[in-house]
């Protein structure tokens, strides 16, 4: 096992967000990790490191432990399950709502409704909960462009200020669930190192509860 405790992120907005949490919480990283091509990174504890994955991989090397904590949107929980993790800490950041959207104006001609999304297990729950029957068509990105190509009706995605919608002509409809990013935690590593581990978790609750900047 690797002696280093180690917390993985993803880079873009929550590691933007995540950093200034960690810094309030006594863990800096040694190098600027956003302007590095590097996916390992020493901090200014000797005994904790980072590491850089893409935010779908996040659930993945926390849940076999080889990873021991990581920040992750909810919306990446909710699709993949966290079986094998905690989730102790809401961090309050990247958040977004998930919702349904469509073409401005977009009425149900009655015909089987086609959605593209790329959280297929989400949108057939919330589908199935309305009691409504739809196809799902699972899309990697770029999920505005499926209604414009006529592949798709709808589609189930991630709406911060509704910018990528209105630009391509559609409407947000339904709000699915509000996102912000969490903390998650190996369920093994929870006991094995239980320490340092709710240290970590008892900073970063006591640097959201000061608030300030960073964690709005
Ligand atoms: P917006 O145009 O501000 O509504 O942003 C929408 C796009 O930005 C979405 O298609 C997402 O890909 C991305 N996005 C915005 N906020 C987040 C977030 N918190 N987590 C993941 N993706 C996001």
């Amino acid at each position: 096992m690797n002696e280093k405790l180690t917390i993985a992120l993803t880079k873009g907005r929550i590691l933007k967000e995540t950093l200034p949490l960690l810094a309030r919480a006594g863990i800096e990283s040694l190098e600027d990790i956003s302007s590095s091509r590097k996916l390992v990174f020493e901090t200014n504890r000797h005994d904790v490191q980072l590491v850089i994955l893409r935010g779908t991989d996040v659930p993945t090397y926390v849940s076999h432990g080889a990873a021991d904590m990581g920040v992750v949107g909810k919306d990446v929980l909710m699709e993949q399950g966290a079986e094998g993790l905690y989730e102790p800490l809401d961090l309050g950041i990247a958040r977004c709502s998930l919702m349904t959207a469509g073409p401005v104006g977009w009425q149900s001609n009655g015909a089987r409704i086609r959605v593209a999304t790329k959280f297929v297990n989400i949108a057939r729950e919330y589908f199935a909960s309305q009691g409504v029957h739809v196809d799902l068509i699972k899309l990697y990105g770029a999920l505005e462009l499926a209604p414009i190509m006529n592949l798709a009706d709808l589609i189930v995605d991630i709406v911060d200020t509704g910018n990528t919608l209105r630009a391509n002509g559609m409407e947000p409809l339904q709000s699915i669930a509000t996102i912000s990013s969490r903390l998650v935690v190996n369920k093994a590593a929870m006991r094995s190192r239980y320490a340092v581990i709710t240290q970590i978790i008892d900073e970063l609750t006591a640097v959201l509860q000061e608030g300030g900047d960073a964690a709005t």
